[in-house]
């Protein structure tokens, strides 16, 4: 049986996915990615009955983390993640949530940065923590193989991965954090994604355009001898 629940709720106009997940056993939870909206998350929060005890980051974009410094003010909770390579963003909220025309957004100031090889936890639960940069230096994922469960902010998508047109971002970094972080998990593994619906290790194993690219692109890097990395920067 399964001791984790996830409710996500779209937020912001980015219709960015905000998790609460919850220890069933426990009902204790965590709130994770709260972009904005802040009165959606709170009633979910008391429709699912749990008591919140953090709040997690899986990177700095604004998106993500808007409501992050309000929502800890008013449930008097910590903030884990994203990874410290994110500074530069969570420093910048407030600026770049005025750019985007956004009601909220104030910087951010994590009581833990998370690395690679961390865990986070949440009532019995325990996630493994992988740093997995690309879309942007500081991005991570949340991971707990026992419940089939990945959160994975804006690494991969459903058919699609992360954008890395933005600063600091890096789309070869970003398909190697992908195929070394993520994809060795197994196929059943679900993957909640930063937009859009949920999708599984084993369908974007096998179908993620992206990910195929990337094996084509090893591949013919071997053969030639060459790199292969200028090549795939221009696609
Ligand atoms: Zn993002
Ligand atoms: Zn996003």
């Amino acid at each position: 049986m399964s001791k984790v629940k996830a409710l996500i709720i779209p937020v912001t106009p980015f219709q960015q996915n905000c998790t609460l997940l919850w220890c069933e056993a426990t009902k204790r939870g965590v709130v994770i990615d709260p972009g904005g909206d802040l009165p959606e998350i709170e009633r979910a929060i008391a429709q699912a009955k749990v008591a919140v005890d953090k709040i997690w980051l899986t990177h700095g974009h604004v998106d993500h983390v808007a409501g992050a410094a309000d929502l800890k003010a008013r449930l008097n909770v910590p903030i884990e993640g994203p990874h410290r390579d994110d500074l530069f963003l969570l420093e910048r909220v407030a600026e770049s949530a005025r750019s985007f025309g956004m009601q909220e957004g104030e910087n951010v100031t994590p009581d833990r940065w998370l690395e690679d090889g961390d865990q986070a936890e949440v009532g019995e639960l325990k996630f493994d923590i992988r740093h997995c940069p690309g879309h942007s230096p500081g991005s991570i994922a949340f991971l707990n193989a026992a419940q089939r469960l990945a959160i994975v902010g804006d690494v991969l998508f459903a058919g699609s991965v992360g954008r890395t047109d933005l600063p600091g971002a890096d789309h070869a970094q970003l398909i190697q954090s992908i195929r070394d972080k993520l994809l060795p998990l197994a196929d059943d593994v679900t993957v909640i994604s930063g937009h859009g619906p949920t999708t599984t290790i084993g369908r974007e194993r096998a179908t993620n355009p992206f990910l195929q690219q990337a094996a084509a692109v090893s591949a013919e890097t071997e053969l030639s001898g060459g790199r292969g990395a200028a090549s795939f920067a221009a696609t």
